[in-house]
């Protein structure tokens, strides 16, 4: 399996995207995890994928920076089933919030022709804590991060020969997703900035975290592999040098930092 990152971008982000991704296995089964805003589309063009091809998709949490690309997915779907160009069906997860709020939103925006195939061939699909479904032959555990701010789902997801994915949201690791994270051979966690930059970023006052605490609990969990994402874009062409050498320090597996459209294989 590969994860390409389509943004890598906080909610305020204009010279990156937002951040979201999708993971593709070695069948070209894919699951797009979030979509940021409209740009979605743009960016799985740029990254060489056909949007058609994600018939799985995951969403944590329904702040607009992750949930309104689901919106122009759902658009597009419906769109595409009524002129007879999408054949199939596709399927969203998220938490009960999250599917109440994408149901709400696709009867007031979208034509009641579209609206239409949701239910019956565009699947809107609540999980809850702890449960697990098989999305693109992978066995994936959602569970409660405990976020203060709007309830977020992050999810373990088995990769071959034992290998797990977590990730973890865009909000900082709680001690409650220790028994997914821990051990874990891809960990995705954010991080706001470089520890070295908290005072010009204030990461910890919008509930982020550094390069610095992200690769500290990295080690602590004994994850083999780190990706950070959900970061500030001041200087994007510096950011993977500057906070790899931060991480480093703290972290001795493999941390990535990847750039938008960058590619990760990840088994
Ligand atoms: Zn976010």
């Amino acid at each position: 399996m590969k994860l390409t990152m389509l943004g890598t971008g906080n909610a305020l982000v204009t010279q990156c995207y937002n951040t979201c991704f999708v993971l593709e296995d070695d069948a070209n089964h894919c699951i797009l995890v979030d979509g940021g805003g409209n740009g979605v589309l743009r960016q799985l063009r740029a990254a060489g994928y056909d949007w058609m091809a994600m018939r799985d998709i995951i969403v944590t949490h329904r702040h607009i920076d992750h949930l309104l690309g689901i919106v122009w997915m759902m658009r597009m779907i419906c769109q595409y089933m009524k002129s007879g160009q999408y054949t199939g069906e596709a399927r969203i997860y998220g938490h009960d919030e999250v599917i109440v709020l994408l149901q709400d939103l696709a009867q007031k925006l979208l034509q009641p022709q579209e609206v239409h195939f949701i239910g019956e061939r565009l699947h809107l699909i609540t999980v809850h804590d702890g449960e697990t479904k098989t999305l693109a032959g992978h066995a994936v555990t959602f569970f409660d991060i405990q976020s203060t701010k709007a309830k977020q789902y992050g999810f373990a997801l088995d990769l071959t020969a034992g290998k797990r994915l977590v990730c973890c949201g865009d909000e900082p690791y709680n001690p409650c997703e220790e028994r997914y994270a821990k051990g874990c051979t891809w960990l995705l966690h954010e991080a706001f900035c470089l520890y070295g930059e908290a005072d010009m970023f204030h990461p910890y006052e919008k509930h982020h975290s550094t390069v610095k605490d992200a690769c500290e609990l990295a080690a602590s969990l004994g994850a083999a592999n780190v990706i950070l994402y959900h970061t500030e874009d001041s200087h994007l062409q510096e950011r993977k040098a500057l906070y790899t050498a931060e991480g480093k320090q703290y972290y001795t597996g493999h941390l990535y930092v990847p750039d938008d459209l960058e590619t990760i294989q990840l088994d």
